[in-house]
């Protein structure tokens, strides 16, 4: 099967190439944000320039994001669609480390392979608002959020635990130590040592950040994410007497099962642990908490290790049966979370009753089953309360609550609200990123670097690596580290921490549109006109931290009345995964998809397209390269046909189809369905193929120029570059993208033909094609006309036929 040749045939390589200069050229992809009647704000989640260079993964996402954004724009949005690069932070340090070279030499060539690669894929990004976070214009801004936060109170000092190798001799993220081993040292494990940090206050917004989550229209996978994260619990804290010490005070989502608390467990650091250890018991207990201080914090969250744990021979009150209770030490509890004490009701709680079986505590049921006897642990909801005094018989949750108000009667417990959030720790003792904008004064204290002194430049510094000391190489630096007091101008020195990348990617989207100015992190006026951001598509792996990250400082940024809305993303999709033929792409397996040679084979449009095609681009799919060749045939049959325009009238067949093709493909581009979207241009136009004489290869066949226009428009946001140039071939001036969506006409759109369903007697004997709105009479005569209808008609009388219009026509004989 040939299609006549008409016209040179289909080069990517030339056509791409042609593309991108005239875009830069004619300025197409840059966006006037003062004159936008329409803006809308398309953002994708910037990457991190690796020295490997773009991710299959990267242009995955990004194309997913493009295609939206060239959609909106053929709709009639002003859309702006920027990108930059997410530069600071420990990967960059870590492979500068590897590599032996300075990441402030690596990171500007990375970013600029990066942005060559990004061009080659065909991004409609503004490249005028470009921003590299690693840039001082931006990251005098972080530093100055960081201070607005400062001066709100919302950045606090204390000690905390960080993670720390004693083989590196270095702090580690939580994300380098696995299975409480260092990432690079294996058979060492990683302990604990207590750092004083900085930490924004974000469990003050905890309930604003869950209630907002409502409003949002965001993947539901990302919101239950979110939700999670930030684990709001509804419960009291129960007050445990002893004689010894202080009340031991104990967080509870479970009330109702205080009759069953056979013990209490303090977590090793509870300031309580010294005063309650009876002295018999101080060598034991001073040892394993010792071990513990030890262990890394990751390993000390895994829930399904074997527990340890002291007692600490003292006893302590439980408030609803008032008998004694042994208080023991254990690492599974942590000081974060609740007050670091809880109660043991080894019965109705899973690691309860490890523990309790472990070391031979009681168990004492006080919940049943509705029905039969359960096994424990029984941690449902769903049962009575047994052995609880008067509230016997009572269900579950209205036990929890009469319980609570009964011990709070006689000042034994306080309802309480808790959220698993912890505030967030932005001190990161390395030296990629940027500097904490804080000096320390003997006199003053912690003394903000004034406003007008900002950006805190990280000094170039030859020698980045991380000591012994677990303090930020940047101390080394004495001519940056010592500085007079702002405040008083005695000898001070600077913070040597720099912050977590999170904090430069928690307000990106807002420098964007801004990127001109030099005074301001962000421009009321374009704030105004363009934020918040219409569409955020990223991956799901961000949906945590990032995005509660960035949705915090906009918040806090909008309480400092410095900005008008509270929430940055309006709409969120996470995109899915791909995998390569069935695997997850790693490079031990060698099955890595490296952009560059699929782009050079088969050029972006058709890389771009077999990309979405490869499954729902919300859930991802399976890379194999013997499919990418579907699509290169499915272009090169487009581009047979464009050589085949011309002016005749338009097949009515074909005309429908177009028509029910143009509202699918925009009904599956508007939910991100990408994939059916193509297949629905690909049945489209083997049937434009098909009713012109074009696939069998018939000579002087030509297609209606009012078939083509449309699908080159609907193909445009898939395959920009193919696109611009087949309109041109159409004899357009213009860009495609000045072109408007074309409307599905449902008129035209119609099905002029129904099956109509022949019953006799009520049974179905056949089925014919009819025009739509036929008559009775016709429908009738053609009905008892029919080959296989007939022979249930041989020798009987129609009695009364039923019709159904363009449904069913029923003969009564
Ligand atoms: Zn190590
Ligand atoms: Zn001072």
């Amino acid at each position: 099967m040939t299609d006549p040749t008409v016209g040179p045939a289909y080069d990517p390589a030339a056509v791409e190439a042609k593309w991108r200069r005239v875009w830069e050229e004619r300025r197409t992809n840059a966006t006037d944000l003062r004159a936008a009647a329409r803006p809308y704000y398309n953002l994708m989640m910037f990457p991190y320039p690796s020295a490997e260079g773009l991710h299959v993964g990267n242009v995955f996402a990004f194309v997913g994001a493009d295609i939206h954004g060239r959609f909106q724009r053929l709709r009639g949005w002003n859309v702006f669609e920027p990108i930059g690069f997410d530069a600071f932070g420990i990967h960059s340090e870590n492979y500068a480390l590897k590599v032996n070279q300075h990441p402030g030499r690596l990171i500007p060539a990375n970013i600029a392979n990066f942005r060559e690669q990004l061009k080659r894929v065909g991004l409609m990004v503004d490249w005028d608002h470009e921003l590299a976070t690693t840039d001082p214009a931006y990251y005098k801004w972080t530093q100055w959020i960081f201070l607005q936060l400062y001066h709100a109170g919302l950045a606090v000092r204390k000690r905390a635990p960080v993670n720390w190798c004693p083989e590196c001799k270095t702090v580690l993220a939580n994300e380098q130590v696995i299975d409480g081993y260092c990432e690079r040292h294996p058979t060492v494990r990683v302990t604990q040592r207590l750092l004083e940090q900085w930490f924004f206050a974000i469990t003050q917004y905890a309930e604003r950040l869950l209630e907002n989550l409502k409003t949002l229209d965001w993947s539901e996978s990302t919101r239950l994410l979110q939700t999670n994260w930030i684990g709001r619990s509804e419960g009291a804290e129960l007050v445990f007497t002893t004689p010894v010490s202080d009340p031991i005070r104990v967080y509870t989502t479970r009330p109702d099962t205080v009759f069953g608390a056979t013990y209490l467990v303090l977590a090793p650091e509870h300031p309580l642990v010294e005063g309650l250890t009876a002295r018999d018991r101080r060598e034991e207990v001073q040892a394993y908490r010792t071990r513990v201080a030890q262990m890394d914090v990751v390993s000390r969250r895994v829930g399904d290790r074997q527990k340890t744990g002291v007692f600490t021979g003292a006893y302590a009150r439980n408030p609803a049966t008032g008998e004694s209770v042994p208080v023991w030490v254990a690492d599974y509890v942590l000081m974060e979370y609740g007050s670091g004490a809880i109660m043991g009701v080894p019965a109705h709680d899973e690691r309860d009753f490890e523990f309790a079986r472990q070391f031979g505590l009681e168990i004492r049921q006080v919940v049943k089953a509705a029905r039969g006897d359960p096994k424990l642990p029984f941690t449902d909801w769903e049962g009575t309360l047994v052995a609880s005094g008067r509230f016997d018989g009572s269900r579950c949750r209205d036990g929890a609550r009469d319980i609570a108000a009964w011990l709070a009667g006689q000042g034994l417990a306080t309802p309480q609200v808790q959220y698993r959030l912890h505030d967030w720790c932005i001190s990161r003792q390395r030296y990629w990123g940027p500097p904490i904008p804080i000096i320390y004064c003997d006199v003053c204290g912690a003394v903000p670097v004034p406003e007008k002194d900002l950006p805190v430049l990280l000094p170039p510094l030859e020698d980045f690596r991380p000591d012994e000391s677990g303090v930020s190489p940047l101390a080394r630096h004495e001519a940056w580290y010592r500085v007079p007091c702002p405040s008083c101008g005695n000898a001070a020195r600077r913070e040597t921490d720099v912050s977590d990348t999170f904090l430069d990617s928690a307000w990106y989207f807002l420098r964007y549109p801004s990127t001109e100015f030099g005074d301001r992190a962000f421009d009321r006026e374009l704030t105004r006109a363009w934020l918040p951001v219409d569409s955020y598509i990223g991956g799901n792996e961000h949906a945590v931290l990032h995005l509660m990250y960035s949705r915090f400082i906009t918040m806090v940024l909008h309480d400092l009345k410095l900005l008008p809305f509270e929430e940055p993303y309006h709409r969120f999709r996470a995109h899915g995964t791909i995998v390569k033929d069935g695997a997850k792409m790693s490079k031990s397996r060698g099955n890595v998809v490296v952009p560059d040679a699929y782009l050079a084979k088969w050029g972006a449009d058709t890389f771009r397209m077999y990309l979405m095609f490869l499954g729902p681009y919300q859930e991802g799919g399976d890379f194999r390269d013997e499919g990418i060749a579907g699509i290169r045939r499915f272009l090169d049959k487009a581009w047979g046909a464009m050589g085949a325009a011309g002016n005749g009238a338009a097949d009515r067949r074909a005309e429908r189809r177009l028509h029910q093709t143009i509202r699918k493909v925009t009904v599956d581009l508007e939910a991100l369905r990408y994939n059916t979207a193509i297949a629905a241009l690909m049945e489209y136009l083997n049937l434009l193929r098909d009713v012109t004489g074009l696939a069998e290869g018939r000579a002087g066949a030509a297609v209606a120029a009012s078939l083509l226009e449309p699908m080159v428009i609907l193909l445009a946001p898939l395959a920009p570059h193919f696109a611009e140039e087949c309109w041109e071939r159409l004899g357009h001036a213009d860009s495609v993208f000045q072109a408007r969506w074309p409307a599905c006409d449902e008129a035209l759109a119609r099905e002029d033909e129904v099956e109509l369903v022949v019953q006799v007697n009520g049974k179905v004997r056949g089925r014919m094609q009819v025009a739509r709105g036929m008559s009775e009479a016709a429908a009738v005569e053609q009905a008892m006309a029919d080959q296989a209808v007939r022979r249930f008609l041989e020798g009987k009388t129609l009695r009364k036929a039923v019709y159904v219009e363009d449904k069913l026509v029923n003969l009564v004989v």
